[in-house]
């Protein structure tokens, strides 16, 4: 059997958002910015796509602008949040430890140009706590960067609370929303957000495709010096097929999302039992409040990165919370924010299941998963001295 379980990674294109795109592939590949008809068909094809991805999340078009995806968003937010910050006198920025690397990074860079940071805690649970961001307030504070759902653990924060405390001190609120976005009912006004991203490719729409949603009032800095495209917030000839076929498969996700939600977080939750039976694992992050697609543990004595390769072999795809990039071995950042330990953090697993996912899918991963866990704790060291009570057990 062949699962693909590692849908926070990225999704399968949706055919509808495929044949979508196809004519913008083929004879319709005018210049969105000619005068000439075959280059103003491209033109509305764009504007068409943004009233329907505006609509998805009760938007109004012109407060959203196309980029090449998420992580692109992430960084024109917080500069433009940085920019506006900075000239008023304001150089604070509060965000947490779990937000991906596309929003942390941006931060250091910032922290660098001489803004001051505050992470907050996400406590175990995988959770922020309302009273602690509006602890961590000041005065100087010109932005709170908090994301929607974390695509490691998946939980899911409280959008709308955090964002009516930033709004109550006037600072701008920014949420990566690229897990969430096709997913869970967003509704960008209700929501207290003033800045808000998003990824095609993470809801079946094409790679290469993003939007960031900012609220009238906030004038977005463009990160690309050249021409006036996107209003003169987002220079380059648009990814016309691209914008295209996001808007095909946000459209596509919209009237199906409650059903898909229900029946996949039903998977989810029968995933989760069954991995509970492995003794010494954890499920990471808040068993309820999480997003329905989002599995992830920690096992004790065993590494994530041959748990990965002997699930493989077996046909699933599935990740690990471990970033192994160049040789070195990097627990996972969001693992040891919500406190777990260096070596609890290297044997995590996520799975991360499609609308598409099925129950006996679900059985497969599971009695496989089982199976090569006991198989790497027979060959573990570590794990020999966790039964012989050398080490003690942490999970
Ligand atoms: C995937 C992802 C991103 C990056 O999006 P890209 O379109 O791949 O650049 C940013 N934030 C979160 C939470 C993500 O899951």
């Amino acid at each position: 059997m062949n699962v693909y379980a590692d849908n926070a990674a990225t999704t399968r294109l949706s055919p509808v958002a495929l044949r979508a795109m196809l004519p913008y592939l083929e004879n319709q590949y005018g210049n969105p910015s000619s005068l000439y008809s075959l280059g103003q068909r491209a033109k509305e094809a764009v504007e068409t796509a943004r009233e329907e991805i505006a609509a998805a999340i009760h938007a109004a078009p012109r407060e959203l602008t196309f980029t090449s995806g998420g992580s692109e968003a992430d960084n024109q937010a917080l500069r433009t949040a940085a920019a506006l910050g900075k000239k008023a006198g304001k150089t604070h920025i509060v965000s947490t430890a779990f937000e991906h690397h596309a929003v942390l990074h941006t931060l250091k860079a910032l922290e660098r140009e001489g803004f001051s940071v505050t992470l907050l805690d996400v406590h175990s649970d995988g959770l922020v706590r309302p009273d602690e961001l509006a602890a961590a307030l000041r005065d100087e504070s010109c932005l709170v960067s908090i994301m929607y759902a974390n695509n490691e653990i998946g939980t899911v924060q409280p959008i709308a609370e955090l964002g009516a405390i930033c709004r109550e001190r006037g600072v701008l609120f920014h949420t990566d929303a690229v897990q969430a976005v096709g997913h869970l009912p967003i509704d960008a006004e209700a929501a207290n957000v003033d800045l808000l991203s998003a990824s095609a490719h993470k809801f079946h729409g094409p790679k290469g495709a993003g939007f960031l949603y900012a609220r009238r009032g906030v004038r977005l800095q463009s990160l690309i010096e050249g021409g006036a495209q996107e209003r003169g917030k987002r220079a380059g000839t648009e990814n016309v097929a691209g914008i295209v076929g996001m808007a095909a498969a946000l459209s596509e996700r919209i009237p199906r999302m409650e059903q898909d939600a229900a029946r996949v977080s039903a998977l989810r939750d029968r995933l989760i039992a069954g991995l509970s039976e492995i003794p010494h694992a954890a499920l990471n992050g808040d068993a309820a409040r999480r997003l329905p697609g989002n599995v992830s543990f920690c096992f004790e004595g065993i590494e994530g990165e041959s748990l990965l390769l002997l699930l493989d072999d077996r046909g699933i795809c599935a990740s690990s919370g471990s970033a192994c990039t160049s040789g070195a071995l990097d627990p996972s950042h969001v693992l040891l924010a919500i406190g777990r330990s260096h070596d609890v953090a290297h044997g995590s697993l996520r799975l991360t299941l499609g609308e598409d996912a099925t129950e006996a899918e679900v059985d497969y991963i599971i009695q496989n998963v089982k199976e090569v866990v006991e198989r790497l704790r027979g060959f573990s060291p570590v794990w020999r001295d966790l039964v012989s009570g050398k080490t003690p057990h942490i999970l």
